[in-house]
C-alpha cells in the first residue's frame, strides 16, 4: 500500500516532529549476535539488549569467555551507536532450566537484580564479560533490572566498579568505564528519583512491569488481562511524573516497554519529554513515520487531554480518534 511504501522510504530519515523536536528511536533485542543493516530497521542503536535470552538457550551458565564473544558481536555490529545491555533478568516468568526458582509469587519474588546481588559471582562474571567486550570500542551502556531500593543500586555500582577496576588492571588504558543506568519498573522508584539521579547516568522505564506493578495485574494472566493496560490514567500520570522529575534532575530518560511501539503511546511519551524510545525493531519505521507527521505542540495537547481523562476506555477512544485524523 501507499502507506507501507511511505513508511519504508522514511527509514533513513531522522525521527523529528513537524516542529523540529527530535527523539531517538532504538531497538530492543536479545540473543541475535550479529546485526546486518536490514535487521536494524533504521534504529540508532540498541536501547535494551535482554541478556537472559542467551542464557535461556543453554544448558548451563555461559562462561565469561562465551558471554564476551556474544556481547562483542553485538557491540561490533553497532559500531559508534549505543548498545544498552541489561544484566541478567531471570525470575518472574523467565527461569533457567539449570537454575530453577520455585515460588508462589514469582513476579513478587526473587527476580532480576535481587538474584544477581545474592550471587555476585554471576553478576561479576557478566559485567566483566561486558566490559571486556567493550575494549577497543566505547558503545556499551549497562542497565540494571528490577531495582526497588537505593542500597541495591549502591551495591550493584560497587560490583561494577570492582569488575571495571580488575579489567583495567589486566588490560590497561583501553578499558572504558561504561555509563550505568537502571530500569524504572517498580513503583517505589517514582518516589526516589532525586536520590537515584545522583547515582546513575540514565533511567529506562520498563512500562511492561511498571504497568503490572502499579495496577497489581499479572502481565501474563489472561483472566485479568483486560485490567492490564498502560493507558490506565494512573500509569500515564506516573510516566509523566517520571519525565518531569528526570528532566528536573537532568537524567537522560528512555522507555523500553511495549508502549513505545504503539503510535498513541509514542506520541504521549514524546509529549512528556522522553529522550529515547526503544521497541521491537520492526516497529521502528512505523513509529518514525508517526513522529515525522505530528508536531510536538499537537502531541502536548493530546497529552494534556489524556491526563484529564478518567478511564482507559476514554483514553483509548480519544487517541484512536486523533490517530485517524493523522492518517
Ligand atoms: C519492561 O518491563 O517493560 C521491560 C522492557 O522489560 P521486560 O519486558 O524484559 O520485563
Ligand atoms: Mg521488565
Amino acid at each position: 500500500s501507499e502507506l507501507q511504501e511511505n513508511v519504508r522510504k522514511d527509514i533513513e530519515l531522522e525521527p523529528v516532529t513537524l516542529d523540529g523536536q527530535s527523539v531517538e528511536l532504538l531497538m530492543n533485542a536479545g540473543l541475535i549476535a550479529e546485526f546486518d543493516r536490514s535487521m536494524k530497521h533504521g534504529a540508532s542503536g540498541i536501547g535494551l539488549y535482554r541478556t537472559e535470552i542467551a542464557f535461556m538457550e543453554r544448558g548451563s551458565f555461559p562462561s565469561e569467555k562465551e558471554q564476551m564473544a556474544i556481547y562483542k558481536n553485538v557491540l561490533n555490529s553497532f559500531k559508534q551507536q549505543p548498545v544498552v545491555m541489561r544484566t541478567l533478568d531471570i525470575g518472574g516468568d523467565k527461569t533457567l532450566e539449570y537454575f530453577p526458582i520455585n515460588e508462589a509469587n514469582p513476579f513478587l519474588g526473587w527476580r532480576g537484580i535481587r538474584v544477581t546481588l545474592d550471587h555476585p559471582e554471576l553478576f561479576l562474571v557478566q559485567v566483566r564479560a561486558m566490559v571486556r567486550a567493550n575494549i577497543g570500542r566505547d558503545n556499551l551502556q549497562i542497565l540494571l533490572p528490577m531495582i526497588t531500593s537505593l542500597p541495591e543500586v549502591d551495591e550493584a555500582l560497587r560490583l561494577i566498579h570492582q569488575a571495571y577496576s580488575e579489567i583495567r588492571q589486566e588490560h590497561g588504558e583501553a578499558v572504558k568505564r561504561p555509563p550505568v543506568g537502571i530500569m524504572l519498573e517498580v513503583p517505589s522508584l517514582i518516589f526516589q528519583i532525586p536520590e537515584l539521579a545522583h547515582r546513575v547516568d540514565f533511567f529506562s522505564v520498563g512500562s511492561n512491569d511498571l504497568t503490572q506493578y502499579l495496577l497489581a495485574v499479572d502481565r501474563n494472566n489472561e483472566r485479568v488481562s483486560s485490567l492490564y493496560d498502560a493507558y490506565h490514567p494512573a500509569v500515564l500520570r506516573a510516566l509523566n511524573i517520571i519525565a518531569e522529575q528526570s528532566k528536573a534532575h537532568k537524567v537522560s530518560l528512555s522507555l523500553c516497554g511495549e508502549l513505545a511501539s504503539e503510535p498513541g503511546g509514542a506520541i504521549l511519551l514524546l509529549a512528556m519529554g522522553y529522550d529515547k524510545l526503544s521497541m521491537n525493531g520492526y516497529n521502528v519505521p512505523r513509529i518514525k513515520w508517526v513522529i515525522r507527521h505530528i508536531s510536538q505542540k499537537h502531541a502536548r495537547q493530546m497529552l494534556e487531554t489524556c491526563l484529564q481523562l478518567d478511564t482507559v476506555t476514554e483514553v483509548r477512544g480519544y487517541l484512536n480518534q486523533q490517530l485517524e485524523q493523522l492518517g
